[in-house]
């Protein structure tokens, strides 16, 4: 990874800010998933134990820049409570006198979880007063929230600017794991996509359709490839206005001699719900009356068959109504045999939103190579862009070029050639600003 991590940070005796992404699901004032939460602890720890001063800051849901008592970080800050099992405060407010009264009376190794960012405005719209008030509670600023590293925010993108930035290890795993994919991925090669709407998808596979092999569509934005080939689709989820795109990847596709694996027969129901009546058809010629809601059992054998020598996999999308059991047997096929895949030795890595939950709900997420904390992030990152939230990190220093004489054929010594040790502690007068861009 081209970034500094805390790993190259002296963090001892100095105030920490770092951005986690504590954004979890509630009921009933409790932590309903709190992977997230886990995520971070590495991170966490590390600092706590490197002797730094944690202020921890994160957003809570769609506040829309106005206190919300459901929206509050007191359970997550109760869950890291447990899960530290050292006591980890939650200031009243990001702001205000006596929070930075909090803030400056912090110990070494101590932890405070700052209220929940987005109940100021400013937040989203990266204001630069609200991004120097936060960034005037730290020394350094970690970045450990790649779930929201593809939004422009004063705390992913604003605090960053103004102090010396490190990507925390969490960053750093999800950074390495889909840069790999994009470099250096070991073939075959396969992505796979379903989920409700190609159109969310159209720049990523774009961006796939160089790097992979094997393409496997499925869920809802299938219907609109279908379509793009003629067959009709009834009643089913689709976007017109998007089968030009859908055909020019076909086509795309076949130049870049990438396989495509579109369903070849569906589950159709009456009714997009739970009871409805359903069958198996062809996936040729849906009466108008009918959606298309999962996989058949031929597409199924077909996808399970085209991933079973592949060494490299991206998921990311349900391949069909999985939330209702009776239409969850494609996504849970193909889940199981990417589980396989990984226990014989491929990389198997999951994009993030529905897809994970499908995962976890059988029981196979531990199988897998690595499981994106962030959907959106993720599919942003593997479209080939760059994310604000990574970008405005230290870059790491590039290797000095060693200086030969024309005279000199001997070897040099191994350290003359190794990249010049990342700087400990960085000035702050001389921390990394985009220029160019105001915070
Ligand atoms: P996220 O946006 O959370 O990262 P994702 O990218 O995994 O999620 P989405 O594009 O949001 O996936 O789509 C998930 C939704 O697509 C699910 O609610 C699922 O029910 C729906 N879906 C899948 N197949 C179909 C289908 N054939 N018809 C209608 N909806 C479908």
């Amino acid at each position: 990874m081209d970034k500094l991590t805390i790993r190259d940070a002296d963090v001892a005796g100095k105030r920490v800010f770092v951005r986690v992404d504590f954004n979890v699901p509630l009921a009933d004032g409790k932590v309903q998933d709190d992977s997230r939460i886990r995520a971070s602890i590495p991170t966490i720890i590390a600092l706590v134990q490197a002797g730094a001063k944690v202020v921890l800051a994160s957003h809570l849901g769609r506040p829309n820049g106005k206190v919300t008592d459901s929206l509050r970080l007191r359970p997550v800050g109760q869950r890291l409570t447990e899960l530290l099992r050292r006591n980890v405060p939650v200031t009243g407010d990001a702001l205000g006198i006596g929070t930075e009264d909090a803030l400056r009376r912090m110990r070494p190794g101590e932890i405070v979880l700052l209220e929940n960012l987005r109940f100021h405005p400013e937040e989203e719209a990266n204001d630069p007063a609200f991004a120097a008030t936060l960034a005037s509670y730290a020394d350094l600023y970690v970045n450990d929230a790649f779930g929201t590293a593809h939004r422009a925010h004063a705390s992913t993108v604003g605090v960053p600017k103004l102090l010396p930035a490190y990507a925390g290890l969490l960053m750093e795993r999800e950074l390495a794991m889909l840069s790999r994919l994009l470099e250096s991925p070991e073939r075959p090669f396969a992505a796979i996509l379903g989920g409700a709407k190609v159109s969310d998808k159209i720049k990523v596979i774009d961006n796939l359709l160089t790097k992979v092999d094997l393409l496997i569509l499925g869920g809802g934005m299938a219907n609109t490839f279908l379509l793009a080939q003629g067959k009709a689709i009834g009643k089913s989820l689709a976007e017109p206005d998007r089968v030009e795109d859908a055909r020019r990847i076909l086509r795309r596709a076949e130049k870049n001699k990438v396989r495509v694996v579109l369903p070849v027969d569906v589950i159709v129901a009456k009714e997009v719900t739970r009871g409805t009546e359903y069958k198996t058809l062809q996936a040729e010629k849906i009466p108008a009356s009918w959606h298309i809601v999962d996989l058949g059992k031929a597409s199924q054998d077909l996808m399970v068959e085209a991933l079973a020598d592949v060494k490299t996999v991206f998921w990311n999308g349900p391949l069909g109504v999985f939330e209702i059991p009776s239409f969850a047997h494609g996504t849970n096929a193909v889940a199981r045999m990417l589980a396989d895949r990984a226990e014989h030795g491929a990389t198997v890595v999951i994009g993030g939103g529905d897809s994970v939950a499908a995962i976890t709900r059988q029981g196979l997420a531990d199988k897998m190579t690595h499981i994106s904390t962030g959907g959106g992030a993720s599919l942003e990152f593997l479209e080939g862009r760059e994310l604000p939230g990574v970008s405005v990190l230290l870059d790491r220093p590039k290797p000095e070029r060693p200086k030969t004489t024309r005279s000199s054929t001997a070897k040099r010594p191994v350290a003359a050639t190794r990249p010049s040790p990342a700087p400990k502690t960085p000035p702050k007068a001389t921390p990394k600003r985009k220029t160019g861009t105001p915070a």
